[in-house]
């Protein structure tokens, strides 16, 4: 539920000039300073007006009246992994590509993951240091220091998340890659796709030092899934229905689970009390002032509507609770006909969801998702959280 995210992170933004990137990215909510950025490893791609990667590329930084350098290549997937001092960033140097006499334009793209606040240094990780174990399509990677034991559970878990996203989507999962990755710090994967066995997987970084095993699989249930989601409507889709039910699908593989799978992913009752305990307060706190939420104005995080926006966490929990009581009332299935039906309409995802809702489940659900009662949030949280002790 806190889990911090670079919304959308797999579209890929073109970079010009270094100190510009890292200021879009302190705009955004992501860390204070541009030093959190000094030494940290960044992952460009140089590509050509189409977007393919350019292989064994130039890379060139313009540093103004101080002339250009070239600073390295790229590889074979026309990748660069770079780091920059404080006052390199300060400078604000050009980035671009250079093979053959021809210019070519610089792309960046990084995935993040951290719980709460950042206001750590960001740590990035280098895929290559990392082992790896396949997980039929997908790929876990780990930190030596991550045991046997626990390797042998990633590997299940991609497997069953895998299963249960196509089954509740309706359409099959994106490649992915799970990390595992030994830090305390929000941890940064950069760039965060890889080529494995013909197809790009998309990798998402946790940091095992900060979170527990169960937290950072239902996180990346939640990231898969709206990756997914994003992979097939774009970024138009609104965030009620992809965040939502990224956040509900997090639940509904809960309850899915037999008491004997709980226990393997080490979900026992304290991780449960806690889990829902610290929720419902939050819920509670917030009553009295904020009856209700508008989902329909729940925006993804950008320069207007930012990671720390005090109303932003709540849409998540609230978007979960909507949309149990919606496949409570008609059934997990009301989820794929609704995709299935507003995929035709790209430029209206979000009033064809709405009235596909009404006409087929529940008469009243504008009106619910513009004013989403808190109470019902806390009911809700209160039915599941009795729903999975009773399992164990
Ligand atoms: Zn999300």
């Amino acid at each position: 539920m806190n889990k911090t995210e670079i919304p959308h992170s797999n579209r890929a933004k073109y970079v010009s000039r270094i100190r510009d990137l890292i200021d879009d990215m302190i705009s955004f909510g992501l860390t204070k300073s541009r030093e959190d950025f000094a030494g940290v490893n960044f992952g460009f791609t140089v590509v050509d007006s189409a977007e393919n990667p350019i292989p064994f590329a130039s890379v060139i930084i313009d540093l103004d009246s101080l002339g250009r350098i070239k600073i390295g290549s790229t590889n074979q997937s026309g990748q660069i992994t770079l780091a920059f001092t404080k006052q390199m960033i300060e400078n604000n140097p050009g980035i671009f590509g250079e093979k053959n006499g021809k210019y070519y334009g610089v792309s960046f793209n990084m995935t993040a993951s951290a719980n709460g606040n950042i206001t750590k240094k960001a740590f990035a990780v280098n895929l290559n240091s990392l082992d790896t174990l396949e997980a039929g399509k997908d790929l876990l990677y780990f930190s030596k220091s991550v045991s046997q034991k626990d390797r042998d559970l990633g590997v299940f878990i991609l497997k069953k998340e895998r299963n249960f996203i196509r089954n509740f989507l309706g359409a099959e999962p994106i490649p992915w890659g799970m990390a595992l990755v030994d830090t305390t710090s929000a941890v940064y994967v950069s760039p965060d796709k890889v080529n494995y066995k013909n197809s790009l997987i998309n990798v998402f970084p946790f940091s095992i030092k900060e979170d527990n095993l169960p937290n950072i699989f239902a996180s990346n249930l939640h990231e898969w899934t709206e990756q997914t989601l994003d992979f097939y409507y774009s970024h138009s889709i609104p965030r009620w229905i992809a965040d939502g039910l990224s956040e509900y699908i997090k639940i509904a593989f809960a309850r899915s689970l037999t008491p004997n799978e709980l226990k393997r992913i080490g979900i026992d009752k304290e991780w449960i009390n806690t889990l829902f305990k610290k929720g419902k307060k939050k819920m509670q706190e917030r009553i009295t002032e904020h009856p209700s939420f508008d989902l329909l104005d729940w925006q993804y995080a950008g320069l207007k509507y930012k990671l720390t926006n005090p109303s932003q966490p709540y849409g998540y929990p609230t978007a979960s609770s909507f949309w149990y009581y919606i496949t409570k009332k008609c059934g997990d299935k009301i989820v794929r006909e609704m995709l299935e039906y507003i995929k035709d309409y790209p430029e209206n995802y979000n009033t064809k969801a709405v009235k596909y809702l009404k006409e087929n489940c529940d008469s009243s659900v504008e009106a619910e998702l513009k004013n989403y009662p808190t109470q019902k949030v806390i009911d809700y949280l209160n039915e599941v959280e009795k729903e999975l002790l009773n399992k164990l």
